[in-house]
């Protein structure tokens, strides 16, 4: 993968998508001046970028209503002092990425699919992120690490598809992300390819004709993003899936269930039909990681229940998201309607079976001030 000084983090200077993630706001400072901080809090709001990177694209940032201090795009978006927070249950390493790592950027845990990630960079640094400690660290070295890469998916036939993760893979100019999809095209096991992406969301205008004709090169090829709000659903965004959809690549979506952001029957109803309305499909509701510096977002699993319970009978099967929690540790990803999450003895205790190993392990919920 050849990368030349016109390159960084794998992204190409020139591009004018890339001109606009260099204007957002990347610090505190430029929070301050565009009227999102307030000065006062500054000072704390730098403690907590420090920790963990700000960094926001102005389109993203135009969609915060400014006379709501409950905007759920300002959560998402804008630092808060509760990340530095830090309580005993929580886990810098929420889904155990790191265990099943090959060449570090690597993830083998389902036997048919893996993660790969190409970068460690993306448009918006979401503040609820469950990646946010690893986001912050070493970045995975791509050109370094593929050929590792290629030999183990050539010795693991039993890959057959590949999620480009991270970070977010379309970070990496047009030409870099073709080579590399064409190259994981390249092992005859490979039957299809994944894209993780919030660009659609946080700064739609990486996306045009030119990006959606060389995805739908690689097809099948499956590009899931990440609304978590019906206030995402800007006519740039709806541009830039309809680009997508009508090149022939099939978008699906996933949320995050967050607490004052989309914890609600209605916000997801909405959500997930103004989706379909552009023929995306819902395909799962994460329930949120126990990950350090998220408290401010977290719902309880009997919440995040009667939520969802309170959407069936009244939506399309087409606007259900599946509702999933990953099991701490690396167990694997289930279903939270369902009989591998069973209650416990007392309100925040659970018992989870893991799809993997079938283990049933405790799961421990932090008090929801919200559901007293
Ligand atoms: C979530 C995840 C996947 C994808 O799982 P699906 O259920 O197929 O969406 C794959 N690998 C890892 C490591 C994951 O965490």
């Amino acid at each position: 993968m050849p990368l030349s000084p016109e390159f960084r983090d794998g992204v190409r200077i020139k591009a004018t998508w890339s001109r606009h993630l260099l204007k957002g706001a990347r610090d505190v400072e430029a929070l301050v001046a565009r009227g999102l901080v307030l000065p006062e809090d500054a000072l704390a709001l730098t403690r907590v970028a420090e920790r963990y990177e700000v960094l926001v694209s102005d389109y993203y940032l135009s969609l915060i209503d400014r006379d709501d201090p409950a905007c759920p795009i300002r959560k998402q978006a804008i630092p808060d002092k509760a990340e530095l927070d830090e309580r005993p249950f929580e886990l810098k390493d929420p889904i155990g990425d790191a265990a099943h790592t090959v060449a570090g950027i690597l993830v083998h845990r389902y036997p048919d699919r893996a993660l790969l990630f190409p970068t460690f960079r993306c448009p918006m640094f979401c503040r609820y992120c469950f990646r946010k400690v690893a986001l912050n660290d070493e970045p995975p070295r791509l050109r370094e690490a593929l050929p590792e890469v290629l030999r183990y998916l050539n010795d693991h036939p039993e890959i057959e598809e590949i999620i480009l993760s991270g970070g977010d893979p379309l970070m990496l100019a047009d030409d870099l992300l073709d080579e590399l999809l064409t190259q994981l095209r390249s092992v005859p096991s490979i039957r299809r390819l994944r894209l993780h992406t919030r660009f659609p969301v946080t700064l739609p205008m990486r996306v045009d004709g030119a990006l959606a004709a060389m995805l739908a090169r690689h097809r099948p090829l499956y590009l899931v993003t990440h609304f978590n709000h019906p206030k995402e659903v800007t006519t740039e965004a709806r541009t830039a899936v309809k680009l997508l959809v009508d090149a022939g690549v099939t978008v699906l979506n996933q949320s995050v269930l967050l607490a004052e952001v989309n914890d609600d029957a209605v916000v997801l109803a909405s959500l997930n039909t103004q989706l379909l309305d552009v023929q995306v499909r819902p395909y799962y509701l994460h329930h949120p990681d126990l990950t350090v510096g998220t408290s401010h977002f977290r719902v309880s699993l009997s919440r995040g229940l009667q939520i969802v319970r309170a959407l069936r009978g009244r939506l399309t099967g087409l606007a259900w998201p599946t509702y999933v929690l990953d099991i701490p540790g690396g167990l694997g990803k289930v279903p939270v309607d369902s009989d591998f999450v069973q209650r416990g003895l007392e309100p925040g205790h659970w018992f989870l079976r893991s799809p993997l190993t079938g283990a049933v392990v405790e799961y421990r919920e932090p008090p929801d001030p919200r559901s007293k």
